[in-house]
């Protein structure tokens, strides 16, 4: 089993709001989000990383082999780099980010599972 359940004890995690990686606020500030970075454009956005990222999310789970793991099909990110994701992420990304991923033939899919829409 390549999965584990990951206590959310770390302060200044941030969940990114488009594909759920949790990373810390330093990480998606100098790194960008290893899957959205294409679209989302973080690295050295500091105003990028606070627009499209959450400290509000829910349940915190590592996926080692993307792969084989039910986890990722379960949250539809078994094409996303190994790391720790969220399971439900409170926000939204801004208006403008979503039209740009629309004309991209990018579907956003809220990852608020808190809310029923
Ligand atoms: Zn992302």
């Amino acid at each position: 089993m390549s999965l584990e359940t990951v206590p959310k004890d770390q302060r200044n995690l941030r969940a990114c709001l488009l594909c759920s990686l949790v990373k810390t606020f330093e990480q998606f500030q100098y790194d960008g989000c290893d899957n959205c970075e294409e679209y989302l454009h973080l690295k050295n956005n500091r105003d990028g990383v606070y627009d499209c990222t959450s400290s509000n999310f829910d349940g915190m789970i590592a996926m080692m082999g993307p792969e084989d793991s039910w986890v990722a099909k379960w949250q539809r990110i078994g094409r996303f780099v190994p790391g720790c994701y969220a399971i439900s992420v409170t926000g939204r990304l801004p208006p403008g980010i979503v039209r740009d991923l629309k004309s991209k033939g990018v579907l956003y899919r809220s990852r608020d599972t808190s809310q029923k829409t």
